[in-house]
């Protein structure tokens, strides 16, 4: 019953309800879908499910397609991107629900119900209190159905203009069974299955009568969803059986966890795309982590490191887990980091561009603009930088000091460096620097250990004081390689002004500072 048709061209879909973020596990099953599509060279489809007009949010189904885009999945074919299938909005479809559902009542596989919310209310609590599981009690279900309500009754409620929903009807002692792709075989008793809702009174179709219409009039192969939609396949099965129409194949994939194992929060900052890519990572890591999401390349493979043109080679539906995936954010950090190490030059430049530029603006430089904002400074910025950010943006605002002179200097990390004769020997090295022109970092080196030397030190005797008052902080990439990238000018203003604000802690004879620790250089 569920095998795809030989020959039939792979359509999957991503159907989101507009009511408000992208959440990650949305992405999952949104890159999935995509996956899958393009793998087999079939088409990925976005459909808007709109049917509940109370939970709809303006503006919500355009930023959907906005941050899957940003993320590098694009649909072929979407209310955006138009298509053959349209509209892919369902609240533009509601004549078509309303011809099938016309046919299903002509058929009385659906019935007219004018149950009250109250009644239905009752009855829930009542079954409730008997122990049983909460069921349409059928009032309304017809006698030429096997029901009770005489056909006159309905007429009289229709003339009255009375509200009322359709439901199908679902058979009674059957068994409903079908192969999910990642489950495996699924069986469910029809007592189980509620007479659903196909039509609201307000004219709407439920998710699930038109999502099935929609899935057929639109061609779909395969529908990749997440678990939770499980327990309504008996519903759609009975539907696509009415009909006589074949159903596509159904992969449900696995629960996301919270690393305690518990069900994955719906707090918008922990889960939600936007803010992920607002935090600064980049559509490369988010779509790396989501893809390990519940399914990996083989079994005891080790990689982890996919781009998404990789993933759309490697990605096999056969390939998901049964078992819930868990939601690690230090794992994506992990990833974001492997991306930064490899990402090339020019792309990290282009994407710190207009952030150097905004914070050169606010905060002005006495550096040289020019210089500080060329793709040449800005690689070796990046060369010196990459391998220790957590984000792109960090390399300007985490290493600030590549373009604007410190404005302060880390307190502890000068209690912790400067011994009693520390300034003296930074005004003779001022002193000699001045006089050197090769900036390089070997020459620097080499100027540093010389001077040393014979005044009975080791280099970090001055590389830390050095370091602090170039940077304002006590750590960064190689000392001589970061004055290299400052040059002579900078270096030499950032040293000088230092020197005059950094006052040397009070020293102890044996040269322990006043907190006890040694300066042991
Ligand atoms: N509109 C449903 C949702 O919001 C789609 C479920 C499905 O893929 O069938 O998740």
């Amino acid at each position: 019953m569920m095998q795809t048709a030989p020959g039939q061209r792979v359509r999957t879909r991503f159907a989101p309800s507009p009511t408000g973020y992208l959440h990650v596990g949305g992405l999952r099953t949104a890159l999935y879908n995509y996956l899958y599509a393009k793998k087999m060279n079939g088409d990925f489809i976005v459909r808007i499910e709109d049917t509940d007009q109370a939970r709809k949010v303006e503006g919500a189904d355009k930023s959907l397609l906005r941050t899957l885009e940003l993320t590098g999945i694009v649909p072929d074919e979407s209310f955006i991107h138009g298509g053959n299938f349209g509209p892919y909005v369902q609240s533009e479809r509601l004549g078509i629900y309303q011809q099938y559902c016309q046919q299903l009542l002509d058929r009385k596989s659906a019935y007219c119900c004018f149950s009250t919310a109250e009644e239905l209310e009752e009855n829930r609590k009542l079954q409730m209190k008997q122990g049983l599981q909460p069921k349409y009690n059928r009032k309304w279900l017809p006698e030429d159905m096997g029901g009770t309500m005489p056909e006159s009754e309905t007429r009289k409620k229709m003339k009255e203009g009375a509200p009322y929903v359709v439901r199908m009807k679902v058979p009674d002692y059957i068994s409903i069974m079908f192969d999910d792709i990642v489950r495996g075989p699924v069986e469910f008793d029809s007592a189980t299955v509620d007479d659903q809702v196909l039509m609201k009174s307000d004219g709407f179709p439920t998710y699930h009568f038109a999502s099935v219409i929609d899935d057929h009039l639109m061609e779909i192969s395969h529908v990749i969803r997440g678990e939770e939609w499980l327990s309504s396949m008996p519903k759609h099965l009975l539907l696509y059986e009415f009909f006589g129409w074949e159903p596509p194949r159904a992969a449900h994939l696995p629960l996301l966890l919270n690393p305690d194992r518990s069900k994955l929060s719906k707090r918008q900052g922990d889960v939600a795309v936007e803010d992920f890519i607002k935090k600064g990572y980049s559509p490369e890591a988010i779509i790396n982590f989501v893809a390990l999401l519940g399914w990996n390349e083989g079994e005891g493979c080790e990689r982890e490191v996919y781009s998404l043109e990789e993933l759309e080679e490697t990605f096999s539906l056969e390939r998901i887990g049964k078992a819930g995936a868990v939601f690690n954010v230090e794992k994506l950090g992990w990833l974001e980091k492997q991306y930064i190490k490899s990402r090339p030059q020019e792309k990290i430049i282009s994407a710190i561009k207009p952030l150097l530029q905004d914070e050169l603006e606010k905060r002005g430089t006495d550096m040289d603009v020019d210089r500080i904002s060329s793709d040449e400074y800005l690689g070796r910025v990046i060369d010196l930088m990459r391998e220790r950010v957590n984000f792109e943006h960090e390399i300007v605002t985490f290493s600030s000091y590549f373009f604007f002179d410190p404005d302060a200097y880390d307190e502890k990390a000068v209690q912790k460096r400067w011994a009693a004769d520390t300034n003296t020997l930074l005004r003779e090295f001022i002193a000699l620097l001045e006089k050197t022109d090769d900036f390089s970092a070997d020459n620097l080196e080499a100027v540093l250990k010389d001077f040393v030397a014979p005044r009975g030190k080791k280099p970090a005797f001055l590389i830390h004081p050095l370091r602090i008052l170039t940077s304002g902080v006590g750590f960064g990439p190689s000392l001589y390689h970061m004055l290299e990238v400052f040059g002579k000018e900078t270096v030499l203003r950032r040293l000088k002004k230092g020197i005059e604000t950094v006052n040397a802690p009070k020293q102890n004879e044996e040269g322990l500072n006043t907190r006890g620790i040694v300066i042991r250089d």
